[in-house]
């Protein structure tokens, strides 16, 4: 955005509308500034689509698998997020995986990963925000309506606890579950939220109690295939990820986007055992696969934005303020920098 946002007075109390990457962002530079801060999720814990399954012995990352690096600001966060152990750089064998076979493949793009999952990371965000004596967290807490008044904003959550008066509103949900909270106060902010449609994409899972078959060609550590396959998109195994070494066999089964929306009503069981098959078929005929422990899917009904977005986040006068992935570009980086570039604007460091 290009319009300057009035800088927000230190003593300004903010409300931040999800804790996925975005809404953390958004929120450490706010709360460093002096700003009171407090965030709700309606998870049981933060992270968003940054989440983990945790099953007995095994952490699966059901989101984003890796993310890589483009900007100076971003890179500053990830040498920071370094530092404390909580990402480490992956995957490094990847493959391209289609009918003809699987191939190496190597982009030249450096990635990272959660360690010891993709949670950590968002987990690290949150301890140190919430270290903070002027910031908070809420989990568990779905956030339903908002009100006005000459005091402020405040957020009713579904068993209808009131909270705040606040001066400042941040969402960070992804825009078709804030369009529901918008809707009621900004016809503007509304209106958009209805033009930034998400993605739905399925994400199955599978445990196994030994190594997967040998595919000639290929090293038995590899960590992630992207398949060239009407139904399967990406194959990740978490145990080849930093800090997951001593836990069994498990792999990620990224749906691909169309299949994911011919089969959104379909039930979990069936969609995993689909990505299952798949994914078995795309190694030779003659495999043994070792015995399955678990298997399972998790729909992202709001996965990724449909379409790029020319802003980095959106506001109005009223204090009622968007971001996330879906104003930039439907990765990490972008939520991130969604995110932090709303706080700089909130306290008038910066505008772009
Ligand atoms: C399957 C999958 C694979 C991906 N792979 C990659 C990848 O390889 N690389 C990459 O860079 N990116 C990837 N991404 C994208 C990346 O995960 C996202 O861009 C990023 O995590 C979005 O962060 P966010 O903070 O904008 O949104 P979210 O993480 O969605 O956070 C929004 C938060 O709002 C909360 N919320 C929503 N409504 C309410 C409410 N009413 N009240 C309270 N809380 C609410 C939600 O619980 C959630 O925690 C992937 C995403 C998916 C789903």
């Amino acid at each position: 955005m290009t319009k300057l946002l009035p800088p927000l007075a230190a003593h300004h109390s903010v409300a931040i509308i999800g804790a996925g990457i975005a809404g953390l962002a958004c929120g450490q530079v706010l709360a460093s500034s002096g700003a009171s801060v407090t965030l709700f999720d309606k998870a049981r814990g933060p992270g968003g689509r940054l989440s983990s399954k945790r099953r007995p012995g095994a952490a699966l990352d059901l989101g984003a698998q890796a993310f890589s690096v483009r900007d100076a600001d971003f890179q500053h966060a990830v040498d920071e997020w370094l530092a404390a152990d909580c990402i480490a750089a992956w995957p490094t064998r990847t493959y391209q995986a289609s009918s003809r076979g699987w191939q190496a493949h190597d982009d030249g793009q450096k990635r990272y990963t959660g360690a010891p999952r993709m949670s950590a990371l968002t987990r690290h965000m949150a301890d140190s925000l919430t270290a903070m004596p002027n910031a908070a967290l809420h989990t568990g807490t779905p956030i339903v309506a908002l009100e006005h008044s000459p005091a402020g904003w405040r957020l009713i959550d579904a068993d209808g606890a009131h909270y705040g008066p606040y001066g400042q509103i941040v969402i960070s949900a992804p825009p078709p579950q804030a369009h529901a909270l918008i809707q009621p106060w900004d016809d503007a902010l509304a209106a958009v939220c209805v033009t930034r449609e998400q993605r739905t994409c399925w994400a199955g899972w599978a445990i196994f109690d030994g190594p997967l078959p040998l595919i000639p060609g290929v090293t038995p550590s590899w960590q992630m295939a992207r398949l060239d396959h009407p139904m399967l998109n990406i194959v990740s195994r978490n145990q080849t990820k930093p800090g997951r070494e001593t836990q069994p066999e498990s792999v990620s089964l990224l749906a691909q986007l169309d299949w994911s929306e011919a089969q959104l009503e379909q039930p979990a069981e069936w969609v995993a055992e689909q990505l299952l098959t798949a994914f078995k078929r795309t190694s030779p005929t003659a495999a043994t696969f070792p015995k399955l422990i678990e298997t399972g899917a998790h729909r992202w009904r709001y996965a990724q934005p449909a379409t790029p977005c020319k802003y980095d986040y959106l506001y109005s006068a009223n204090g009622l303020a968007l971001c996330g992935d879906s104003f930039r570009g439907g990765r990490v980086e972008d939520a991130w920098l969604s995110g932090h570039r709303l706080g700089e604007a909130l306290i008038g460091r910066s505008v772009r």
